[in-house]
């Protein structure tokens, strides 16, 4: 590998074309250096989490200024449909069939809309060895870097991003059916090595998050031999098995948290995280529990719930 001073490139990429007759497009810049690996790096998916679109930014002013061995491709707002309309999914005027983008992947030339979109950014994905994909999560869900599990090198990465929690599916094979269509298991199947960082808020620009985020890929890039960078020891890091420890409301009302429990706690199996009322006639509807023993990495701070709805989520230890 040899490192190069960047050249940088942008150009807009379509994807489809709406029922108007305008085509849907995105901005990919191109950071090319000496020989080495390509790394292909993308955010908001889900239309209302930037933070992974303000760490690109804070990357991009690094990477002009920086000496790189191989080829960075950003995309910095994937699904710009989601994100003009501040919303998680896109709308479902133009997607009925597929609102959320990532479970489409890797997409169908002859799809709905969203498969056709996701299938125009397939080749950038093959093209790359390594793929980060960032997320971020509501101000109420741990920080964490999601990696493949039994993949050593999404492990080693995940880990060298350098985020207190990382997160993985407890059985690959059964993730595989269960989260079938995300990037993390197309890419996956297709071989290609992917880190899925959730930063935190959604929402807004967290500017910590967004510093993280950038250093985390900085991180990244130098641990592949592709910035001069000595990527930092990471912290002592907490492994989370993602096991589906899902609290979900039985019936719909007002969500209230049971005071002390907070992100982070270890809890057993039973405690109490929380009550769920009627707000009309404030008929205490549920009592909401932990159905399994773990860590809270997820715990709704949006109050009026529905029935079906996630409330909290609960991690195992490794
Ligand atoms: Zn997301």
């Amino acid at each position: 590998m040899e490192h190069e001073t960047v050249s940088h490139s942008v150009s807009e990429r379509t994807l489809a074309r709406l029922p108007s007759g305008t085509d849907v497009s995105v901005t990919v810049h191109r950071y090319e250096g000496g020989p080495g690996p390509t790394v292909y790096l993308q955010a908001a998916q889900h239309g209302i989490e930037l933070n992974g679109t303000a760490a690109l930014r804070r990357l991009h002013e690094r990477l002009l200024e920086a000496e790189l061995a191989g080829t960075v491709v950003a995309v910095p707002v994937v699904n710009s449909l989601a994100f003009d309309h501040g919303s998680y999914v896109t709308p479902q005027a133009v997607d009925a069939v597929n609102p959320n983008f990532n479970r489409v992947w890797p997409g169908n030339d002859d799809g709905t809309l969203q498969e056709r979109t996701v299938a125009s950014l397939w080749e950038l994905i093959e093209a790359a060895d390594v793929v980060i994909d960032l997320h971020s999560g509501t101000a109420d869900m741990l920080e964490h870097v999601r990696f493949q599990n039994g993949e050593h090198d999404s492990r080693r990465l995940a880990s060298v991003f350098g985020a207190d929690y990382l997160m993985t599916d407890p059985e690959p094979d059964r993730s595989l059916e269960e989260y079938r269509g995300t990037l993390r298991t197309a890419a996956r199947l297709a071989g290609t090595t992917v880190i899925v960082p959730e930063l935190s808020n959604s929402r807004q620009v967290d500017l910590e998050a967004a510093r993280r985020g950038a250093d985390g890929i900085e991180n990244v890039l130098g641990e592949l031999g592709m910035l001069r960078t000595e990527p930092l020891d990471p912290p002592s890091q907490t492994v989370l098995y993602d096991d589906g420890g899902r609290v979900g409301a039985d019936r719909s009302g007002l969500f209230e948290p049971a005071s002390g429990v907070a992100i982070g706690d270890r809890v057993s199996e039973g405690r109490e995280l929380g009550t769920l009322y009627c707000p009309a006639t404030f008929e205490r509807r549920q009592s909401v529990t932990a159905t399994t023993s773990g860590v809270i990495y997820s715990l709704t701070l949006e109050s009026a719930v529905t029935a079906g709805e996630k409330l909290a989520g609960i991690a195992d230890l490794e």
